[in-house]
C-alpha cells in the first residue's frame, strides 16, 4: 500500500518534469544546458586554449593606452652601440663599467643589470669588479630554470654574494608569446631567488618615503595591502598551463616603448636630461636586435613591424605593474574562478534560449542574438579595460549561439510538425497528404509501380454525434484512427485524416489485392472495438465503410484520380449497405491506359 503511494509519487514526479520539460521554457533550459555543457566539455579539453588566448590579444591590443611609467628608465645597448663601443656582439667590461659609473652620478633610486657578467670580458674586468662593490642600489641577474635550450647560468659572483641578484627567467606560451610574468622562479634549490622585475620593484618601493615592504607569508604576495594573487594551471583561457613557481598575468602598457629609453651612446656622451635618472629606476639591457634577448607579445610595436619586446623592457613592465598596482591601485589582470566562470557561461547560454524564444518577429530573430554578442564583447572588453577581468568570451560566445540554434531548431521542427499534424487524432493531416500524394504519384509515375489507395468514412456519423454529443464524437474519431492506426503494418503507407469523419490511407508499391487486405483489417478492427452506436442502421456498433483503388500513374491523368477512383468505391460500399470494403477498378483509366 505505502510503497504504491512511493510509486505514484515518483511517476506524478516524473511526469511533472516531463511536463516541464515539454513546456517551451524547459525546452530552453535543456538547450542552454546542452549548449553550456558542450561547450564547457571542449573548454575543458583544450580545444578552446588557442582560440581564448588569441582573443584575450586582440582584447589587450585594443584597450586604450596608458602614459609611460616616468618611474623607470631604460638604457637600451642598441646594435648600433655594438658597432659603435667593440666592434663585436658583446660590451667589454670596461664599457659597462663606464656606463654604471655615469648612471650612478645621476643619483637613481635603483639601477638593474640586464646582463649576467659572470665570466670576464676583459678590458675592464677589475673595475667592474670594484664598481659591483660600491654600489648597494645595483640589482644583477641569474638564469634560475634551465630547459632544453638555455642552461641555468650563475650571476656575477660578487653580486651574488651581496644577494644583489635576481632571477631573470620570462616564461613563454606554448605559441611562444610571453603574456605572464614570474615573481619568483619554481627553483630546486632552497635558495628563494625574486624574479628581476620583482626584486627592481621591492628595491624601489622600500626606497619610498613610507617604506613598504613585502609580505610574502600570506597565501599571496602583498603589498602595502595589495595582494598579488598567483595564477593557477587553469586561469581563464589557460588549460593546463605550467604554473610552477609563482606568477602573475601581465598588464602590459600599450606604448610604443613603455618607458624612456636612452642609448648607451647617449649615456657615456652625456647627452640626458639632468634629472631624467634621478631617483628613478634605471634598467640597462640589451635593445640589439641582432641579440637573442628578444620576446614577442600580444601587441605589435608600430604598424607593420613584429610584435617584439626586449628582455629587459619585459623586466621593466613587471616592475613598474607591481609598483604601480601597489601604490596607485592600478588594475592586475585576473580571472575568475573556473566554477565561477562556468556559471557565467551557462548564464548566457540560457540567456541565449531565452531570447531565441522571446524572438517572434523577423526583426527580433534577426537582432536578438547579434545585439547579445556584441553586449557580451564589449562587456568583455570592458572588464577588462576597467577592471583588468579577464572574462571568457570565447566560450560565452559559442553557448549563446549553440543554445539559440537548438532552441531556434526546436522550434523550427514543432512549428513543422504542428503544421503537418492532425491535432485530434496526431495523423498527418489533409495538407500533408497532398503534398505527399504529388510526391508518391511522380515517383511512381517514373517507376511504373501502383498506387493503392483507400477511403475510409464512419457510417451513421452524424447520427453518432446527435446520439452521443459531439466530445463523444470526438473520442470515436481517435478511436478509429487508433483501428486504422493498428490495422495497417505495411511499410511507407501515409494515414491522414482527410477531413471530419473520413480517413484515407496511401500504399506505394502495394497491389490491389494488397489494399483491399489492409482495408479489411481495418474493418475487423474497428468491428471488434465494438464501440456502442444504438442510432446505427448498420448495427450496434460504430462501423465503416471503404472504397479501395490501385493503379499505375500515367502521365495523361492527375493525382487527383487516384482519390476520385477511391471515393467512387466508397460511394459503392455505402450504397451496398455500409460496414465493407469496395474496390473500384476504373474501366475508364483501363481504357486510357490502353490507348497509350
Ligand atoms: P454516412 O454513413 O452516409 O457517412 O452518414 P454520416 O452521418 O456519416 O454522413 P456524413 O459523412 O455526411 O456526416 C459527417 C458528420 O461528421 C457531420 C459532422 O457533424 C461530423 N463531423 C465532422 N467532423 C467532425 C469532428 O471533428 N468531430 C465530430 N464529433 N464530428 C464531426
Ligand atoms: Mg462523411
Ligand atoms: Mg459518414
Amino acid at each position: 500500500m505505502r510503497k504504491d503511494n512511493i510509486g505514484s509519487a515518483w511517476k506524478d514526479f516524473y511526469r511533472g518534469i516531463w511536463c516541464y520539460l515539454r513546456n517551451n521554457n524547459g525546452v530552453v533550459m535543456l538547450a542552454s544546458v546542452i549548449a553550456a555543457s558542450t561547450v564547457l566539455g571542449l573548454r575543458y579539453l583544450g580545444s578552446l586554449q588557442i582560440l581564448e588566448l588569441k582573443t584575450f590579444d586582440k582584447m589587450i591590443t585594443l584597450r586604450t593606452s596608458e602614459p609611460r611609467d616616468a618611474r623607470l628608465v631604460i638604457v637600451g645597448i642598441t646594435d648600433a652601440d655594438l658597432d659603435t663601443y667593440l666592434g663585436t656582439a658583446s660590451v667589454s667590461d670596461q664599457v659597462i663599467t663606464d656606463l654604471i659609473r655615469k648612471v650612478r652620478s645621476h643619483q637613481p633610486r635603483v639601477i638593474g643589470l640586464d646582463f649576467y657578467r659572470n665570466l670576464p670580458n676583459r678590458p675592464g674586468t677589475q673595475e667592474l669588479a670594484q664598481v659591483f662593490r660600491t654600489t648597494p642600489n645595483l640589482i644583477g641577474i641569474e638564469k634560475v630554470i634551465g630547459n632544453d635550450e638555455r642552461h641555468p647560468i650563475p650571476g656575477n659572483a660578487i653580486l651574488r654574494a651581496a644577494d644583489q641578484v635576481a632571477a631573470s627567467d620570462i616564461v613563454v606560451d606554448m605559441d611562444g608569446l610571453v603574456r605572464r610574468g614570474l615573481l619568483f622562479p619554481a627553483a630546486d634549490s632552497a635558495r628563494i631567488l625574486e624574479g628581476f622585475g620583482l626584486r627592481i620593484a621591492l628595491e624601489y618601493l622600500a626606497g619610498e618615503p613610507t617604506a613598504i615592504t613585502p609580505e610574502i607569508d600570506a597565501p599571496a604576495l602583498t603589498l602595502n595591502q595589495t595582494p598579488f594573487p598567483p595564477i593557477e594551471h587553469r586561469t581563464g583561457g589557460y588549460v593546463d598551463m605550467d604554473a610552477r613557481g609563482y606568477q602573475i598575468l601581465l598588464n602590459f602598457r600599450q606604448q610604443e616603448h613603455a618607458f624612456e629609453v636612452v642609448s648607451l651612446k647617449q649615456v657615456l656622451h652625456d647627452q640626458l636630461a639632468s634629472d631624467l635618472m634621478r631617483d628613478r629606476i634605471v634598467l640597462i639591457g640589451s635593445m640589439a636586435l641582432s641579440r637573442s634577448d628578444i620576446f614577442y607579445t600580444a601587441g605589435q610595436r608600430s604598424e607593420g613591424s613584429p610584435p617584439i619586446k626586449f628582455g629587459v623592457e619585459i623586466h621593466g613592465e613587471i616592475a613598474s605593474q607591481i609598483i604601480s598596482t601597489t601604490l596607485e591601485g592600478r588594475p592586475l589582470i585576473y580571472a575568475w574562478s573556473q566554477w565561477l566562470e562556468s556559471l557565467f557561461i551557462i548564464g548566457i547560454s540560457l540567456g541565449g534560449g531565452y531570447l531565441t524564444q522571446q524572438a517572434t518577429k523577423l526583426w527580433q530573430r534577426l537582432t536578438f542574438i547579434p545585439v547579445a554578442s556584441l553586449l557580451v564583447i564589449v562587456g568583455s572588453y570592458g572588464a577588462l579595460n576597467f577592471l583588468g577581468l579577464w572574462l571568457p568570451i570565447v566560450p560565452t560566445l559559442l553557448g549563446l549561439w549553440v543554445a539559440a540554434a537548438l532552441t531556434g531548431a526546436h522550434r523550427t521542427s514543432r512549428l513543422q510538425v504542428l503544421s503537418a499534424k492532425d491535432k485530434l487524432t496526431g495523423l498527418a493531416n489533409r495538407r500533408t497528404f497532398d503534398e505527399n500524394l504529388q510526391q508518391l504519384w511522380f515517383k511512381a509515375l517514373r517507376s511504373q509501380q501502383p498506387l493503392t489507395l483507400m477511403v475510409g468514412d464512419v457510417d451513421h456519423f452524424k447520427k453518432y454525434n446527435d446520439t452521443y454529443g459531439h466530445p463523444q464524437g470526438d473520442d470515436c474519431l481517435k478511436r478509429v484512427a487508433q483501428a486504422i492506426r493498428t490495422a495497417v503494418r505495411a511499410r511507407g503507407a501515409l494515414i491522414a485524416r482527410y477531413g471530419g469523419e473520413e480517413f484515407v490511407v496511401l500504399l506505394p508499391n502495394a497491389s490491389a489485392d494488397q489494399g483491399v487486405a489492409i482495408a479489411h483489417a481495418i474493418l475487423d478492427k474497428l468491428n471488434a472495438y465494438h464501440l456502442p452506436h444504438s442510432a446505427s442502421e448498420t448495427a450496434d456498433h460504430v462501423t465503416m465503410s471503404l472504397g479501395v483503388t490501385s493503379f499505375i500513374p500515367q502521365l495523361e491523368i492527375p493525382p487527383s484520380a487516384l482519390v476520385e477512383m477511391a471515393d467512387l468505391g466508397l460511394y459503392t460500399a455505402k450504397k451496398l449497405g455500409r460496414n465493407r470494403v469496395q474496390l473500384h477498378q476504373p474501366d475508364t483509366l483501363n481504357r486510357l491506359m490502353l490507348d497509350t
